[in-house]
């Protein structure tokens, strides 16, 4: 199937270039983007001309930043084209429920997609917490913004989430391999003086056992990446790393591997699935987190940051 890809920036060039060209599934037909281009592929400055332009390409993969996102999604699909989103799915959670029900008008298949449920570990983690009594939960994600978002002013402008911006793919996890609902209770955000979106937050969570859940984010960690996921059950304690890419229980790890390797190319196998049989895959649970957290959180004025 042809594609066309819309943003041309951090992670198309780090991800979904090299996840679909190495698909039998795809073929990049064309990239819109204002400063950059694919090599060897059809670019376009504007994404109308493109639409106009390719009637022969039925997928629109958007790569945007969350704010600009939707007038691109709004557009694709009604021109009649399936349309794969970035995380999150859009700026705001009304903005998501606005594309779902358009796509469902128009017929085209919607995925928004979560990068981060599809590492290697994920699977395995829910199966094994589906028949387990929960006593509690952390969360800790901490990483160095300047090494994941080097120079994009955009993650501390309204409606970049700031460090929820990697927040909200520990938040895909947690409420892919939890069996029963949290819903959040408590949250303090911690905003530079000099910008719109906290670079650090903790929040806590409700669950029906009364299990404590926590989760910590920092974007000031200028050591390695921790992205870490604890839960202490009623048989054992099970540890999720890397993100995803690291499980352990009661410090045995799992040597499990699912068939197709990465979490892109896991993606856009999806995608393809999602195309061929119609229909919309938007679960929005990560997005209402991120959304109560900024309806709920206290805000704490901490010091400046700059590149
Ligand atoms: P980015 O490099 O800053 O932006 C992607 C591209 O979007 C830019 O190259 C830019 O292309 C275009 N763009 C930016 N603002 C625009 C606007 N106002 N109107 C139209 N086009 C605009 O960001 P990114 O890191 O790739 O992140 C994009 C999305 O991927 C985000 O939702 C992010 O959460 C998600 N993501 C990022 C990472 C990561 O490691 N960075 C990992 C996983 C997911 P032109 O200026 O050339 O048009």
């Amino acid at each position: 199937m042809k594609i066309a890809l819309v943003g041309i920036g951090k992670i198309a060039r780090d991800q979904h270039v090299p996840a679909i060209a190495a698909s039998p599934d795809w073929d990049l037909a064309a990239t819109v983007s204002r400063h950059a281009s694919v090599e060897g592929v059809s670019a376009y400055d504007d994404f109308a001309a493109m639409l106009s332009a390719h009637p022969d390409i039925p997928v629109i993969s958007l790569c945007l930043p969350p704010v600009p996102r939707f007038a691109y999604a709004d557009m694709a699909i009604r021109a009649g084209r399936h349309v794969m989103l970035e995380k999150p799915p859009g700026a705001t959670l009304t903005e998501c429920h606005t594309l779902r029900a358009l796509a469902r008008d128009h017929h085209v298949a919607l995925y928004a997609t979560w990068h981060s449920r599809q590492a290697d570990k994920v699977p395995a983690a829910k199966a094994w917490l589906k028949d387990k009594t929960l006593r509690s939960l952390s969360v800790i994600w901490r990483e160095d913004v300047r090494k994941w978002h080097p120079g994009q002013d955009w993650v501390f402008e309204a409606g970049g989430l700031g460090v929820f911006d990697p927040g909200i793919n520990a938040l895909s996890i947690l409420s892919e391999i939890l069996p029963d609902p949290v819903h959040l209770t408590q949250a303090e955000l911690c905003f530079p003086e000099n910008r719109d979106t906290p670079i650090a937050a903790t929040c806590r969570f409700h669950h029906p056992t009364g299990a404590p859940v926590t989760l910590e984010l920092d974007w000031r960690e200028v050591g390695n990446d921790i992205w870490t996921i604890e839960a202490t059950t009623d048989a054992g304690t099970l540890t999720l790393e890397n993100g995803g890419g690291k499980l352990t229980i009661d410090g045995q790890a799992d040597e499990s591997l699912p068939g197709l390797s990465g979490e892109y190319p896991r993606l856009y196998d999806q995608m393809a699935k999602l195309v061929a049989r119609g229909g919309i895959d938007m679960d929005l649970a990560p997005m209402r987190h991120v959304a109560d957290a900024f309806t709920l959180g206290r805000r704490v004025t901490v010091e400046a940051f700059d590149w």
